[in-house]
C-alpha cells in the first residue's frame, strides 16, 4: 500500500506548491497542515521545529560554484543580503555542496526566493524525494592535472531535472556525483549514481557506480557497473537510472527505497541490462580507471591552476558554518584578489580561484585567513559535522559545537604527534542515523545518541574509526557505542596515541 507521503505527492504539482507558498506568505504561519510542510520542501523550504515559527531555505549550487559577474550582484553576495535582511548571521554549507539559509520566515520565503532566483540560484527540488545537488570536484576548470572539466556537464545533468516535475516524485531521495579529476574528492562510494574518469581504446570518458549511499537503513559503497560513457552519454544515463528508480523503487517502504534496494533485488547484471534496455545506445565495458584508488583532496591551502599565472586558495571553515562578517570579508577578498568567485567544497569549506601569484603574500596576509585558515589544525581540517540539535529536528546531540570542542580537545593532546604521523585524521559527525554529516567516510565517525546516565540523559555517540579514503577504501567500523560525549575526547586521545606511535605513514587509522 502507498504511504501517506506518495499520497500528498501524486497529487501536488510546482505551480501548487508556490501558490501554497504564497498563500502562506501572505497569512503567515497560523497552522500549516503537516501535508503542506512536507510540499514546501520540493521547493527547499523547511520548517525547523527547534526553532519555532522559523524555517530553514537550502539553495541549490550545482558543482558548488557560486558566481559572479554574470548578475550585478554576485550569487554569495546575494545570500549575504538575504540572510541580513530576513535571517539572522549565518550562512551553512552542506556536504553536497549546497547551502541553508536560516531564521526564515515564512511570510519572506516568497521574496526570497524570487531574489535567490533573480541571481540565477533556485531552491527546487532541493529537499524531500528529490534528487539533491549534483557534485563534482570544487576546482573542475582550474586543477593542474584534472583530467576532464565537469562544470558545463553538471551544469546539463542539473538543468534537466531541476523544475522537471517528472524527475521530481521519486521514491525517496538521489544523490548524483561527477569527478573529472584523479581524486575521489566529492566521496563516489557514497552516491547513487557516480561518474569517475576513465580511458577507453585512448577515448576519454567516465565509468559508471551505481547504489551507494548512507542512512538510517545502514551503508552502501557504490558499485561498480561496468561500464564506460561518453560526456555527451552522461545526462541520458542520469535520467534513464531516475526513470528506472521512479518505476520500481519501493514506494511502500521508505526505508527500503533508496535505489541501492533495486540493484540488492536485482543484482548488478540484471540492473546493468534494464538499464541497457531503456538507452539509445549501447553501453561499452572495460576502460581504464583515471582515478587514484585511495585518493581524497579537501583542497585547503594554496594550489597551482592550470594557468601557471595564478593559484586557488582552499580555506578552512570550521564545521561549515560562515558567520555574515566571515560571508563579507569572503566576498570582498575573493573579489580583490580573484574574480569574485567562490567554490563550495563537500567537506564544507570554500575556495578563492584565480588569485594572480604575484599578490599571494599579500592574500595570505588577510584577516580572514586567522579566522577561515589555509593552515588548519590536524583536526580541525578534516571537520564535517551536520546540522545538529540546534535547527535540525532529527538530531539526538548538538553536533557543530560538540565536534569543535573535540577536535580542539584532540589537538591539544595528540595534534603534534598526529601532524608528523599523518597530517591531520578526519573527524565526521551526524546527529542522528541520517548520516547528513558522512559519518562514515572519517577516520573518526560520530553518530548521536542520548543516554542515561544516573538517572539523567546525557548526549553521547557511537564512534566509528579508520575509514580509507577512495572509490576501493573502506567505510570506519564500529569502535565504541553509547560514550558520553565528555569522554569521548580522553579515550580517543589514547588510542591514537597507540596509532601513531606503532604505525606508519601511510597505513590506515584502524583499531587493533
Ligand atoms: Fe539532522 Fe540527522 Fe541529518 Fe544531522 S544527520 S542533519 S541530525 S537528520
Amino acid at each position: 500500500m502507498a504511504t501517506k507521503i506518495e499520497e500528498i505527492k501524486s497529487n501536488a504539482s510546482f505551480e501548487e506548491i508556490w501558490k501554497k507558498i504564497k498563500h502562506y506568505g501572505r497569512e503567515g504561519l497560523g497552522e500549516i497542515p503537516d501535508e503542506d510542510l512536507h510540499l514546501l520542501r520540493f521547493y527547499g523550504v523547511f520548517y525547523r521545529k527547534p526553532t519555532p515559527g522559523y524555517f530553514m531555505i537550502r539553495v541549490r549550487v550545482p558543482g558548488g560554484i557560486l558566481e559572479s559577474g554574470k548578475f550585478t550582484t554576485s550569487q554569495l553576495e546575494a545570500l549575504a543580503n538575504i540572510t541580513e535582511k530576513y535571517g539572522r548571521d549565518i550562512i551553512d554549507i552542506t556536504t553536497r555542496q549546497q547551502v541553508q539559509l536560516r531564521w526564515i520566515k515564512i511570510e519572506d520565503v516568497p521574496p526570497i526566493i524570487e531574489q535567490l532566483n533573480r541571481v540565477g540560484l533556485t531552491t527546487l527540488q532541493t529537499g524531500h524525494d528529490n534528487i539533491r545537488g549534483v557534485t563534482t570536484c570544487p576546482v573542475a576548470g582550474l586543477s593542474a592535472d584534472e583530467v576532464m572539466d565537469t562544470r558545463e556537464l553538471v551544469k546539463e545533468v542539473n538543468d534537466a531535472f531541476v523544475g522537471n516535475w517528472k524527475y521530481t516524485n521519486l521514491p525517496r531521495k538521489l544523490n548524483i556525483t561527477i569527478i573529472g579529476c584523479h581524486d575521489d574528492c566529492t566521496h563516489a562510494e557514497i552516491n547513487d549514481i557516480a561518474f569517475t574518469p576513465a580511458e577507453r581504446k585512448g577515448e576519454i570518458g567516465f565509468h559508471v557506480w551505481v547504489g551507494g549511499g548512507l542512512g538510517p537503513w545502514g551503508t552502501q559503497r557504490s558499485l561498480f557497473l561496468d561500464a564506460f560513457v561518453r560526456k555527451e552519454e552522461v545526462k541520458e544515463v542520469c535520467l534513464r537510472i531516475l526513470d528506472l528508480y521512479t518505476e520500481y523503487g519501493n514506494r511502500e517502504k521508505r526505508n527500503r527505497a533508496r535505489l541501492k534496494f533495486i540493484i540488492d533485488e536485482w543484482g548488478l547484471d540484471k540492473f546493468r541490462e534494464k538499464l541497457q534496455s531503456v538507452l539509445s545506445f549501447k553501453l561499452k565495458r572495460g576502460g581504464l580507471a583515471r582515478t587514484h584508488p585511495h585518493r581524497h583532496n579537501d583542497h585547503i591551502g594554496i594550489h597551482p591552476q592550470h594557468n601557471p599565472k595564478y593559484v586557488y586558495a582552499g580555506l578552512n571553515v570550521l564545521t561549515g558554518r560562515l558567520y555574515l562578517s566571515q560571508v563579507r570579508e569572503l566576498i570582498r577578498i575573493a573579489k580583490e584578489y580573484g574574480t569574485g568567485e567562490i567554490r563550495l567544497t563537500t567537506d564544507q569549506n570554500v575556495i578563492i580561484p584565480n588569485i594572480p601569484k604575484e599578490r599571494l603574500l599579500e592574500f595570505k596576509s588577510e584577516p580572514l585567513l586567522s579566522e577561515l585558515s589555509i593552515n588548519p589544525s590536524p583536526f580541525t581540517r578534516g571537520l564535517i559535522a551536520c546540522t545538529g540539535k540546534t535547527f535540525c529536528p532529527n538530531a539526538l546531540i548538538e553536533t557543530k559545537d560538540r565536534s569543535k570542542e573535540l577536535a580542539a580537545y584532540l589537538d591539544e593532546h595528540v595534534g603534534a604527534e598526529v601532524m608528523k604521523a599523518t597530517g591531520g585524521l578526519t573527524i565526521h559527525a551526524s546527529g542522528c542515523p541520517n548520516s547528513c554529516g558522512n559519518p562514515h567516510t572519517g577516520q573518526i565517525g560520530i553518530i548521536g545518541k542520548k543516554i542515561k546516565v544516573d538517572g539523567k540523559f546525557v548526549e553521547a555517540a557511537d564512534i566509528y574509526l579508520g575509514a580509507e579514503f577512495g572509490l576501493y577504501g573502506g567505510f570506519n567500523e564500529l569502535w565504541k557505542s553509547r560514550v558520553p560525549f565528555e569522554e569521548a575526547g580522553p579515550l580517543l586521545a589514547e588510542v591514537i596515541k597507540r596509532f601513531v606511535s606503532q604505525k606508519y605513514k601511510y597505513e590506515t587509522f584502524r583499531e587493533w
